[in-house]
């Protein structure tokens, strides 16, 4: 899991080492910037125009975990119904977030909604997957990995 220790950087959006006190690429400081202050700048980077900088939020957030950032991400994807690339990845972050009722809903609207056939696809059978661990709909959540 060493992807794991790399985090984004929230003023440039490079991948940088998780415990740098600052960015090597642009030097923002990042020990000062609270754990929600940079959650609030991934999802604001969801709406960034440029596919590249979307993708590093995307990624970046998935690593996070945040049960709270599903919904947004699957939004993200479906603001770009042509992006294959971007929406699959929208897949592979909900893959790493927790179970829970927002990841559901999130898998639940590519599955229904996205354009791309390949994308509804990969988040059906990630739905299904979940289903069929027995991943609750209630909103609780179990450890299962
Ligand atoms: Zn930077």
């Amino acid at each position: 899991m060493t992807v794991a220790n790399e985090i984004c950087c929230p003023n440039c959006f490079s991948m940088i080492p998780a415990e740098a006190k600052s960015c090597p690429a642009c030097g923002e400081r990042i020990a000062s910037l609270s754990a929600r202050g940079y959650r609030e700048k991934l999802l604001h980077a969801l709406a960034h125009p440029l596919d590249d900088i979307r993708m590093r939020a995307i990624i970046a957030l998935g690593l996070r975990r945040e049960t709270v950032t599903a919904v947004p991400l699957a939004e993200c994807a479906l603001r770009h119904p042509t992006n294959v690339v971007e929406g699959m990845e929208v897949v592979y972050a909900l893959r790493n977030i927790g179970a829970s009722r927002e990841r559901l809903h999130a898998l639940a609207m590519l599955a229904n909604d996205h354009a791309a056939r390949a994308v509804r696809a990969a988040a059906k059978a990630e739905l299904e997957r979940n289903l069929a661990d027995g991943e609750s709909t209630d909103g609780g959540v179990r450890s299962s990995f």
